[in-house]
């Protein structure tokens, strides 16, 4: 099957051809590890999750690198403030990270590189950008000049002179153009710093924020690779600096083929950022909702058009897998046969990840589990069902496990529901049908839903 992708790079969609149809490398930027996730980010790790998904269905290898970045301003800032050493921020805010992901229901990275085990890596990187000349020393800092790459900007599309206005403020005294940007900075008195890479001469410092990403592709990847990523916000000036490092430095085309970008989400239409203070951490949201249902909200726009966050919209994703686990349910005790992925699934998904399009195909499938006339029908579209719904990363729990999934704080567990629909059945086989009516009014006034069926009563959270 054919793979699209639409590249940020040539403003198309194009089909994807991988530089080693073997073993395709993907990057994505990933968190600063100074707080909680929140679900802004959790929507472009869980788009670029989907990209990882899909691209180890079609080829036989894949690494998909995603970074952390453990030494920032942002870090030491909340070190300094807290009294948290910097080591114990970082670690504790990854550590918190992995749990969200993991809740999210996303797939770990096949390598998580982290800034400060390769500060030798950017320190060489910076050497040879110096010693090629599109690079210099001052004051203790060392610059990319950027007049010296000729083409700089081309994912972004500015132009030199754009970018020189627009550094029209405070532009640091030892630039030699205002659209210069930092490679290596000094460390001041208290902040972390690792000796200075040999062309900023002796002393300590630190590196900035977008050489790590030029440093730990070329190691884990290699000089060019097929695809990376990260949220629209990387454009500029991210992506567009790991571009100017990288190519300068290894002398390559490009660093990437294909880079992908994910929309915001947003609350009330403004971006969702820690700085406006309009966020919801994966941690807070993973307390009221089951993961699996915040994740197919996230999925459920297209992953670059802007998605208007509502915890309404994770009430009815988590309505809908309600409903698909409903179909692996009612489809009976025995497990759901193992089924290829349908290609209406697949193709929606090839699309440039149509993740709208995918939905509506599981929504087509679950109904026709409820329309097939025989039991070998309803089994093969609860396969069908289960196979494309699996392709993205849903449905993978017992259905039984995800009904009882309960919000932090629930009063009733599963062991007490399961009592009390025992003690309805009870009170329905001694005829007492108004203590059977109260048992059921009484779950459900606790947001407990009954079903009864052929194979007796089931329940869900509503
Ligand atoms: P950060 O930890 O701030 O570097 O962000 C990690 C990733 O989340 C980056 O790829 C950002 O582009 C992305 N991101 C941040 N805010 C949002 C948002 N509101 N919607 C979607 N992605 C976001
Ligand atoms: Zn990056």
């Amino acid at each position: 099957m054919a793979l699209t992708l639409y590249n940020t790079l040539t403003r198309s969609k194009e089909a994807f051809t991988p530089i080693d149809p073997g073993h395709v490398k993907l990057y994505v930027c990933g968190p600063t590890v100074y707080d909680y996730a929140h679900v802004g980010n959790a929507r472009t790790f869980s788009a670029f999750d989907l990209l990882a998904r899909l691209l180890k269905h079609l080829y036989p290898r894949v690494t998909y690198a995603r970074n952390i970045t453990d030494v920032d301003d942002k870090i030491i800032e909340r070190s300094h403030k807290s009294g948290e050493p910097i080591d114990s921020v970082t670690a504790r805010t990854t550590a918190q990270f992995h749990a969200d992901m993991d809740g999210l229901g996303l797939l770990r990275p096949d390598v998580e590189p982290r800034a400060t085990t390769h500060i030798g890596q950017m320190r060489a990187m910076i050497d040879t950008l110096v010693e090629k000349g599109f690079a210099y020393a001052a004051e203790g800092h060392v610059l990319f000049h950027v007049p010296a790459m000729p083409d700089y900007g081309r994912l972004s599309r500015r132009s030199q002179d754009e970018l020189i206005a627009g550094a029209r403020v405070e532009v640091a005294p030892y630039k030699r153009s205002p659209a210069d940007f930092v490679l290596w900075k000094p460390a001041k008195a208290g902040e972390p710093g690792w000796d200075n890479p040999a062309s900023a001469g002796p002393g300590q410092g630190r590196p900035g924020w977008h050489i790590e990403c030029s440093a730990m592709s070329a190691m884990h990847l290699g000089a060019m690779f097929d695809i990376h990523g990260g949220g629209l916000d990387l454009i500029f000036p991210h992506h567009e600096n790991e571009i100017a490092q990288s190519r300068c430095a290894h002398g390559t085309p490009v660093m990437a083929n294909v880079w992908m970008h994910s929309g915001f989400l947003t609350i009330a239409g403004d971006k969702m950022s820690k700085s406006l203070g309009n966020f919801y951490t994966a941690r807070e949201l993973l307390d009221e909702f089951p993961g699996e249902a915040i994740r197919l909200a996230l999925l459920s726009a297209h992953y670059r058009q802007p998605l208007d966050f509502t915890k309404d919209k994770i009430a009815q994703a988590k309505q809908t897998l309600d409903r698909w686990y409903g179909v692996l349910r009612a489809a009976g005790t025995a497990p759901v046969d193992t089924a290829p992925v349908p290609a209406e699934v697949l193709q929606a998904l090839c699309d440039d990840l149509n993740t709208p399009l995918a939905i509506s195909a599981l929504h087509e499938l679950a109904n026709s589990f409820h329309k097939a006339g025989t039991e070998a029908e309803k089994r093969a579209a609860a396969a069908a069902l289960k196979a494309g719904a699996g392709l993205l990363g849903f449905l993978g729990q017992e259905a039984e496990s995800w009904f009882r999934w309960a919000p932090k704080g629930a009063d009733l567990d599963a062991t007490a529901i399961e009592a009390a629909i025992q003690a309805r059945k009870d009170a329905r086989k001694a005829k007492n049908f108004a203590e059977a009516d109260r048992i059921r009014a009484d779950l459900l006034a606790q947001g407990i839903v009954l079903e009864d069926g052929p194979q007796g009563t089931s329940w869900k959270r509503a």
